[in-house]
């Protein structure tokens, strides 16, 4: 008998991606093989990792089951599970509206997923089960990593905040954070299998510490990464300014392997509407962070998050985001129109901003930040930079003759190919030689060459193809972790 199929369809944000790792590891763990990419619902088992904070989210994930619908009916065999954040808020009402659907499983039980799907099989019947709480913290479920030289490490789950835009508290519940040791010891473990790249996760990152009473416990944890040898680049998303405290500037400025790079979302630069949204920071707060940044580890690249029209966001109220961004230079600035998200204290608000307005402002600030981005980009020009060469970051390398990385600030940089073979994991040391808002080239011959563990790595795992990926996002890539924060979820907001 062939092996049964599986496939994964990911939406949302880096901890789904990673959930979705880990979904694949468990489906892998109980004997399934991924179905060859494309294969577009011809798997025998479909999960839905799905996302509620998108507007619209449920009206597309129906559509998608309503597409598997004539599938399934001609092959009876077929299963298809639905998990993650609208899972855990729609509960049954998803196999109500769509009862060909077999498992339905929330964020706090993906380990269940085999399980769950056995079960519907020998029970012929639906089987939906949320639970209210963590029951295994998700780390510990197998996982299949998509990259064999970065890797995500979740080192916390849930939130304690209740930003009003935001869903993430409702539906991943309180903060949890994972023992410091277990932590480590996969890192560790990571780097064993050739791993030189990891970006610590959790909806609040440097919260890590508050479930077990620890104020100083992430500052504790990036040091103790600096300690782990042949880990060569440590990252982190999303930090909260609320609780980013000088302690954290210290460690990410000496210790050598956190990387000068820092993704902090503003949202708003009016006090007024960060009051409203329920962000316990304000304006001089964020740029006194950043400014204490700098000082530190003066090329650090800073992005961000901002919400253009929060409810009762005023021209004035506008003005000062923008005047915070001229002041905070960022590197990068992700940047999202405010729309009401089902379930959220804001979706309720009075003063709701009409969509042009929103549009006037959001194109305002874009042209703003593009401007930034690029002058920033330009003072890149003539600096000589240790680039990890990605997989899959240029679409045009093999036309230009060109590979592409990241650079320690997480700049992503197109450089010429080298004579040498390289593969993704080496490092290569350019100098760059132009900038454009987005990306750096470096077009002269390289300035060295460093073949890795983590290039061995992926050498060793590409001689063994692995079917297919099952990732849909915009961000991230397929196969790599993204670099740069993605813009969807955990503390960013679409
Ligand atoms: S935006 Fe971030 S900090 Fe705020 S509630 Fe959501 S996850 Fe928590």
């Amino acid at each position: 008998m062939s092996e049964k199929t599986y496939e994964v369809r990911t939406y949302g944000c880096q901890m789904n991606v990673h959930d979705s790792e880990r979904l694949s590891g468990l489906l892998e763990g109980a004997g399934y093989v991924r179905a060859p990419e494309g294969s577009d619902g011809d798997a025998d088992v479909v999960v839905f990792n799905t996302c509620a904070v998108r507007e619209n989210a449920d009206n597309k994930l129906y559509g998608n089951l309503g597409r598997l619908a004539p599938m399934k009916t001609r092959r009876p065999g077929m299963q298809i599970a639905v998990g993650g954040c609208l899972a855990q808020k729609d509960r049954d009402t998803i196999v109500k509206k769509a009862p060909w659907v077999d498992v339905v499983f929330g964020t706090h039980n993906i380990g269940k997923l085999p399980v769950l799907l056995e079960r519907a099989r020998v029970q012929e019947e639906a089987q939906v089960e949320i639970a209210e709480s963590l029951e295994a913290f998700p780390s510990t479920l197998p996982t299949r990593r998509e990259s064999a030289y970065a890797a995500w490490v979740s080192i916390s789950v849930g939130c304690n905040n209740t930003c009003t835009f935001c869903i993430v508290p409702a539906l991943r519940g309180k903060e949890k954070d994972r023992r410091t040791g277990d932590i480590l010891a996969e890192i560790e473990a990571l780097v064993a299998e050739g791993v030189s790249e990891i970006t610590l996760l959790g909806q609040n990152v440097n919260a890590y510490g508050s479930d077990i009473g620890d104020r100083e416990a992430f500052s504790k944890l990036l040091r103790a990464c600096g300690k782990i040898e042949g880990l060569e680049r440590v990252r982190f998303t999303s930090p909260h300014p609320r609780d980013f405290t000088d302690d954290v500037i210290a460690a990410m400025a000496e210790t050598p392997n956190v990387m000068p790079q820092l993704h902090m979302p503003l949202q708003s630069g009016s006090d007024t509407v960060l009051k409203a949204m329920r962000r316990s920071y304000r304006q001089e707060r964020f740029l006194g962070i950043i400014e204490k940044v700098r000082a530190a580890m003066p090329h650090a690249a800073i992005s961000t998050d901002i919400i253009v029209g929060f409810p009762g966001e005023t021209e004035e109220d506008f003005e000062q985001t923008m005047h915070t961004v001229r002041e905070a230079r960022f590197a990068q600035a992700f940047t999202f129109q405010y729309s009401k998200r089902p379930g959220t204290p804001a979706a309720t608000m009075e003063d709701q901003i009409p969509k042009e307005v929103v549009q006037e402002r959001y194109m305002r600030l874009v042209a703003l930040q593009e401007e930034i981005s690029w002058e920033e980009n330009k003072k890149q020009v003539g600096r000589t930079v240790e680039v990890m060469v990605a997989e899959g970051e240029g679409r045009k390398d093999g036309a230009t003759h060109r590979l592409s990385g990241r650079a320690p600030d997480n700049r992503l940089v197109h450089f010429a190919k080298p004579d040498e073979d390289v593969r993704p994991g080496d490092v290569v040391t350019v100098e760059i030689t132009y900038a454009a808002p987005h990306h750096l080239l470096a077009e002269g011959p390289a300035k060295a060459v460093r073949r890795t563990r983590a290039g061995d790595a992926w050498e060793k795992r590409t001689a063994q193809p692995q079917q297919g990926a099952g990732v849909l996002l915009g961000l991230p890539k397929i196969g790599v972790p993204e670099p740069l924060p993605a813009a969807t979820g955990g503390c960013s907001v679409q």
